[in-house]
């Protein structure tokens, strides 16, 4: 029999803290459903798929005479996709390299010429159109610079094999016993919402919501605790919106008590006021599987979420959801995003407060906005009518390890203007935005800004404006990243006393404080003395032990601190990464 064509499929993953890398989830349907079909595996031998970043050289070595390379590429591996796509290409001439994933250039004319050693691309789902592409490869050749997109919003999500249960991530767990692999896992497919900045959201990829069925979801929970993966993240845009969610959530305690695995199972939740959601949430947490739930509102401002094609639950509902979930000691967390089109500083501030007022002492985190390669945010249509201004800078992956010098970078855009919100506006809401995630999201100063807006009758936005503009070194450290953002630099930063990976501002500040605690809360209440005396509030309570004290000795005795034995490096992982956006 003539030597099989050999398959070599690429997907660069983000390594984390210990080496945690998730499976590639998407390269593993592929292989999966192809492998199915008797033709394939006659023609085909499917090499393990490559998933470790790294550089081009070391990538490029793993090759031997292939035949058909695939790239699933998204934002923090494109560059990467394309440097060693090229290189394939000229050390093996014949090869047809087809590219798939959200950063395909569906709108760009001169993509081919830029790039002519990528063979065809492939746009939205992949498993049938790769499927063909090998067959077309036998027997009559595969397109030439061609991007594919075929819409089917019938099929039926269990046509499609789990790479778990197949064994494909067997062999790779064999392979590579250094690695700690994260699960992924997909129930449903598609987004019936349309929000303008995300990729799920753009209706060409289809509004039908696909589902797997109870038994293949039952099947791949058990592979994933037989094989201990600690840690598994559902990629559902809306959880626990559906009677069947329920039934995952059961059978995901019923594993992790068969066999300690997986021990974190996190998932987006729906964003409506519903029992169903609530009661999913409270069998996950109540097994320790999950500790938190989204409760996203991204903007308050009805003028922006019209403008991106979103709609939040009621306001009053988002309040006793908060409640809610609070009463049966579930932590929520909000998201919002800041440079949204149509946001002014004013509407952003005022989102602020009134999340702060209803979110009680529940998680808020704020993300820059980012325009992402076919949203349509992206279009040019929405760059002109909201006037977005954008930068270009190095991704900075949150809690992914640092890329080394001779590791090709990745580049994200992010909106730091619009027409209603100036850069010097934007520069000053990320800086409140950072302090926000400090003192409340962290806990830093939660109990003493709270104690100031009730016995005051202030509001948030009064004291942390007043913070802002105040002379804190931190609040100038903060200032100092925003300009730094501005001209294109990364917002993450390394700090090599709490490990090689990338924090987040308001992290880093926060294992700061950790660090020297005294000197963080004298200097705050010099501040916030200053600030009782300027706004002439009178004093609670006694001038040397006044309340205010006490509330930042409550909010200093929160304060997370190292245990003796433990070095900085393993107290910053457990406190941000185990404790903190990544749980
Ligand atoms: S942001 Fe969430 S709700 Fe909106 S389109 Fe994306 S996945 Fe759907």
């Amino acid at each position: 029999m003539a030597m099989k064509r050999q398959v070599y499929l690429n997907e660069y993953n983000l390594p984390a803290d210990n080496n945690a890398i998730f499976f590639p989830y998407a390269s593993g349907l592929l292989q999966a459903y192809t492998q199915q079909f008797g033709v394939i595996n006659y023609n085909y031998e499917f090499k393990p798929i490559i998933f470790v970043r790294d550089t081009v050289e070391q990538i490029v070595k793993q090759y031997d005479n292939p035949n058909i390379i695939g790239f699933s590429t998204v934002l923090w591996n494109y560059n990467l996709s394309l440097a060693v796509a090229k290189r394939l290409k000229e050390n093996f001439p014949k090869c047809k390299i087809i590219f798939g994933g959200p950063q395909v250039e569906l709108n760009s004319k001169i993509f081919f010429i830029e790039h002519p050693y990528i063979d065809v691309c492939v746009y939205g789902e992949g498993e049938k159109v790769f499927h063909k592409l090998l067959i077309d490869n036998v027997y009559n050749g595969i397109p030439y610079h061609k991007i594919l997109f075929e819409k089917d919003d019938n099929t039926d999500l269990d046509e499609f094999p789990s790479p778990y249960t197949t064994g494909i991530f067997n062999e790779l767990i064999k392979l590579h016993s250094n690695v700690k692999f994260k699960g992924l896992v997909e129930y449903n497919r598609n987004c019936p919402f349309h929000c303008a900045y995300c990729f799920w959201g753009q209706p060409e990829l289809g509004t039908k919501v696909k589902y797997h069925s109870q038994q293949y979801i039952k099947e791949e929970i058990e592979w994933l605790g037989e094989n201990k993966i600690e840690y598994v993240f559902g990629t559902d845009a809306n959880f626990g919106m559906f009677k069947r969610d329920l039934d995952t959530a059961k059978r995901y305690v019923e594993v992790k008590n068969k066999y300690g695995y997986p021990k974190i199972f996190r998932v987006c939740y729906g964003k409506e006021d519903n029992t169903n959601i609530f009661e999913t949430a409270s069998i996950l947490d109540n097994a320790d599987l999950a500790k938190i739930v989204t409760l996203s509102v991204q903007s308050q401002n009805k003028k922006v979420l019209d403008s991106v094609g979103r709609k939040n639950i009621s306001k009053e509902s988002f309040t006793k959801l908060q409640k809610k979930y609070s009463d049966a000691g579930i932590s929520t967390y909000t998201e919002i995003i800041l440079g949204l089109p149509n946001e002014t500083r004013q509407s952003f501030l005022d989102g602020l407060e009134e999340t702060l007022r209803s979110v009680g002492s529940n998680r808020i985190f704020i993300y820059q906005c980012q325009v992402y390669k076919n949203t349509r945010l992206d279009s040019e249509e929405f760059r002109l009518k909201y006037g977005l201004i954008t930068k270009t800078r190095p991704m900075s992956e949150p809690h992914s390890a640092v890329r080394t010098k001779d590791m090709i970078g990745e580049f994200e855009e992010i909106i730091i203007g619009t027409n209603t919100l100036t850069v010097e506006e934007w520069k000053e809401c990320a800086v409140v935005s950072w302090l926000v995630q400090l003192l409340h999201s962290f806990k830093a100063g939660y109990n003493t800004i709270k104690w100031l807006v009730s016995t005051y009758n202030i509001s948030y936005m009064d004291i942390y404006l007043y913070l802002t503009h105040s002379e804190l070194l931190l609040i100038k450290v903060l200032w100092n990243i925003a300009e730094q953002i501005t001209q294109g630099l990364p917002e993450n930063q390394v700090r090599p006393m709490f490990g090689t990976i990338y924090y987040e501002p308001e992290e880093i500040l926060y294992l700061n404080i950790c660090h020297s605690p005294t000197d963080f809360y004298t200097k705050l209440l010099g501040r916030l003395q200053v600030f009782i005396n300027t706004h002439k509030l009178p004093y609670k309570g006694h001038i040397f032990s006044t309340d205010l004290v006490k509330m930042l000795n409550l909010d200093k005795k929160q304060i997370l601190l190292k245990e003796e034995t433990e070095d900085w490096t393993s107290f910053a992982i457990k406190t941000i990464i185990y404790g903190g956006k990544s749980k």
